[in-house]
């Protein structure tokens, strides 16, 4: 017997029109770059979003058209978020931290027709000119940017001062149709393209708004430390669009005292970024703690990367802050698990209680997950490790255009992450590195992240990286990089003694350099490669 409720599409145009009708009021507020603040409404919002959209269309885009941004977190971004899938095309942020030439390579390997890019952009984007593919780019002015622009190019305000918002007609695609793109960071190998499609970013958006998840309601005030060009800055604007909920951009202004200010003087809420964002901002905060009322924020998340125990519990007892770690993919839109504390573990003490929140968390409602080794399936005993892979309706099934990565997908219709986790008898996932980074030291595996983070826990190190480095007789031993805090400089046995309650003997790092700065990809997380290629000649004793 079949269900007999309606094949109501998940699209994202009658977002727009219920913004409009119930959430009209709400407040909209971005940071410009000469630091003043821009505010506007829901309504404001939707009326420009359905200009833009009709001032594509006006431009040639044609259903399923990639139109791509270039852009900081703010008010027009957010326009384009919208307006481009309901003009039919593919919302397509191109990652603003990347090289001129793989942007110029990302844009044109999506086929983008039309780029939207922020004024104080255009000396990045005019060394792509020439190169790339679009047909017609269009600036977006919020002042700060260079007052004469290149030849043929677009004013956005322009554009949308033109078109008559009464025209618009809300497109009705089919719930599967592409919706928006995003790049993989391409840690490995060329950066691939990942597709959502308006169904995956209405339920990934339903998710977010879960209590236990990301909690988004009406009476949030959010603010996306979390750029748009990543993961579409892990899809909350489409879930504060759907909910009401009142979004604070910071623009280009991620320095921590601008974020505090912003954080206070708006009330925000409920707040995201990746661990380095959140360490800048507990080291400021710890320097003046009576500096800003940061009483509303019920939730700050942090994913991306692994968080610091040391960090989420710094925030918690230093400042009632509520940290919670997630975990998720550009292939996974990207919510995947995150980590609250069950009711099953209110007895646990204050200790294991962070312990458990440092874990990357249990899977969201509609994702699935399984640790997969060589030799099959890992149990969930918390210690044996595997490959995680995942499935569920906003994970991708492929990439786009791309033969690299066919191997990411198994036959049976799951997603290999390249993430090698254990997972305990209550589902908490732990990431214990990346298949790349961990170190195989004598056939056994060291977990780089689990030093790591316990090295950051040392009062001298700010900042740690562990990578494996090539022995005679262990195939890898460890070696750990450190930024330190301040003047002090902790000697190799200082480290390992530090190390040594926690981990086995032969976990401990072998040697210990000092560097003024960990390199990062663009999206925050350790390129450890650089490091690996920095320290490629690097000589260890070759006894036990
Ligand atoms: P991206 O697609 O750029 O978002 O990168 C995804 C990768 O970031 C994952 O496969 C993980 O290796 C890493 N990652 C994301 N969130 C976390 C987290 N909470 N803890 C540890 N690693 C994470």
């Amino acid at each position: 017997m079949r269900g007999l409720m309606m094949d109501y599409p998940l699209t994202l145009p009658p977002l727009l029109e219920r913004a409009q009708t119930l959430f009209g009021y709400r407040e909209i507020v971005t940071r410009l770059p000469d630091q003043s603040l821009h505010r506007y409404t829901m309504a404001n919002f939707v009326e420009r979003a359905k200009r833009l959209a009709v001032a594509l269309k006006k431009l040639g885009v044609e259903p399923g058209d990639r139109v791509g941004t270039l852009a900081w977190n703010h008010y027009q971004h957010l326009e384009a978020y919208f307006g481009i899938p309901c003009a039919s095309g593919v919302l397509h942020t191109l990652n603003l931290r990347l090289h001129p030439d793989d942007i110029t390579y990302i844009a044109n390997h999506a086929g983008d027709r039309v780029i939207l890019v922020d004024d104080t952009l255009l000396p990045l984007l005019e060394q792509c000119l020439g190169k790339l593919d679009a047909e017609r780019i269009v600036v977006m002015s919020q002042g700060g940017g260079p007052r004469e622009w290149p030849d043929g190019l677009l004013d956005y305000e322009t554009l949308l001062a033109d078109a008559d918002p009464g025209s618009y007609e809300a497109p009705d695609p089919d719930e599967n149709d592409a919706a928006a793109m995003c790049y993989t960071s391409g840690t490995t190998g060329m950066p691939k393209g990942v597709v959502y499609s308006h169904r995956s970013i209405m339920l990934h958006a339903m998710a977010l708004a879960m209590s236990d998840l990301f909690a988004i309601r009406e009476r949030t005030a959010y603010l996306p430390v979390v750029p748009m060009f990543h993961v579409n800055a892990w899809g909350t604007p489409f879930c504060c669009v759907m909910m009401g909920a009142k979004q604070v951009f910071p623009g280009p202004h991620l320095d921590a005292a601008s974020l505090c200010d912003l954080l206070a003087s708006e009330k925000v809420t409920i707040t995201a970024g990746v661990p380095t964002i959140w360490l800048a901002i507990l080291e400021h905060l710890d320097s003046d703690p009576e500096r800003y009322d940061l009483s509303e924020i019920e939730l700050m998340l942090v994913g991306g990367a692994a968080a610091p125990p040391t960090m989420i519990q710094g925030f918690d007892e230093r400042h009632g802050l509520n940290v919670v770690h997630a975990w998720g993919m550009t292939e996974t839109s990207p919510l995947g698990s995150v980590s609250y504390v069950s009711p099953k573990h209110d007895d646990l003490s204050r200790e294991e209680k962070f312990v458990l929140r440092a874990k990357q968390g249990r899977m969201s409602p509609l994702v699935e997950v399984r640790g997969q080794a060589r030799d099959g399936l890992i149990p969930w005993d918390g210690e044996t490790v595997g490959e995680l892979e995942v499935r569920g309706p906003w994970v991708a099934s492929s990439y786009y255009d791309s033969e690299q990565g066919a191997d990411s997908f198994t036959e049976d219709g799951w997603f290999r992450t390249g993430d090698i986790v254990s997972i305990d008898a209550d589902g908490y996932i732990r990431i214990e590195d990346r298949a790349k980074d961990v170190i195989k030291s004598g056939g056994e595996w060291i977990s780089s992240i689990a030093l790591e983070n316990a090295l950051m826990g040392h009062p001298d190190v700010a900042e740690a990286a562990v990578i494996a480095i090539a022995h005679p007789k262990w195939i890898e031993r460890p070696l750990a990089v450190i930024v330190l805090s301040g003047d002090k400089s902790p000697t190799l046995a200082e480290v390992r003694s530090h190390l040594e309650p926690h981990f086995a003997a032969w976990w401990l790092p072998d040697a210990l350099e000092v560097v003024d700065e960990i390199p990062r990809t663009s999206t925050g997380k350790f390129k450890k490669s650089v490091l690996r290629d920095r320290f490629a000649d690097y000589q260890l004793p070759d006894e036990d």
